[in-house]
């Protein structure tokens, strides 16, 4: 990861109120439910807790060391946790996006995993979408539980809560965020009709060998 200089950081805190902004715009999180961790170099940045998104601010943003102390001044989120604990645990991961979305969090609070009814659930890295089970906001219990529902995953249901989504970066976790709120809204609507079919394994690992060719040309899929 390129160090982290002063602008870049400032371009960081800026693009997760921005960040934050459009998770409101989409629908995603209202008023101050759900929050957003950015990697730093040795550090990482979280929104402060309690802050509906249209009255963020740039600098409000907290900085914490990977041991739990602010770096600075303001009041972390109460998810502080589990942001660290996945920046820590998956060094792949850049930035951490959590939401209380309406169809996510339906299926949460059926403490319902998302299986392989749709293709798509492969972006978020394997054949289902766990979910965690129930643990208090804000509780080291809760950080483990999601670290364990997102293994081999980018993305995971919390128990009668929210989601997760990660990403290499803050576009690549908001954009995952949208993407399993659209699945969830897509399976909960397949389940007022019936019960979806779903893929096999061997279907599953057909499209997971194919995303690693799929979408835009990089270096990475040529
Ligand atoms: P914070 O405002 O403390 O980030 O809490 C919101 C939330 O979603 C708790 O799970
Ligand atoms: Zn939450």
């Amino acid at each position: 990861m390129a160090a982290c200089g002063s602008s870049r950081v400032q371009d960081l805190r800026l693009a997760m109120v921005a960040g934050a902004q459009s998770l409101s715009a989409q629908g995603l999180n209202r008023g101050s439910s759900g929050n957003i961790g950015v990697r730093l170099d040795a550090s990482f940045l979280v929104t402060p807790s309690g802050v509906p998104a249209e009255e963020l601010l740039a600098n409000a943003m907290v900085e914490m060391d990977f041991s739990g102390a602010v770096r600075g001044t303001g009041r972390p989120s109460s998810e502080w946790r589990f942001h660290r604990d996945i920046l820590l645990g998956r060094p792949e991961i850049g930035a951490v996006v959590h939401t209380h979305s309406r169809y996510a969090t339906s299926l949460a609070c059926l403490q319902r995993e998302i299986p392989a009814f749709h293709y798509m659930i492969a972006v978020a890295g394997g054949d289902s979408i766990r979910c965690a089970p129930y643990a208090l906001f804000g509780t080291q219990a809760l950080s483990d539980l999601a670290l364990q529902a997102l293994t081999g995953r980018k993305a995971c249901l919390l128990g009668n809560h929210g989601m997760i989504a990660l990403g290499a970066d803050l576009p690549a976790a908001l954009a995952l965020a949208l993407e399993v709120e659209t699945l969830c809204a897509q399976y909960w609507s397949a389940l007022q009709i019936g019960e979806p079919r779903l893929l096999s394994t061997e279907q599953m690992r057909e499209v997971l060998e194919k995303f690693k060719g799929y979408g835009r040309q990089t270096s990475a899929n040529i």
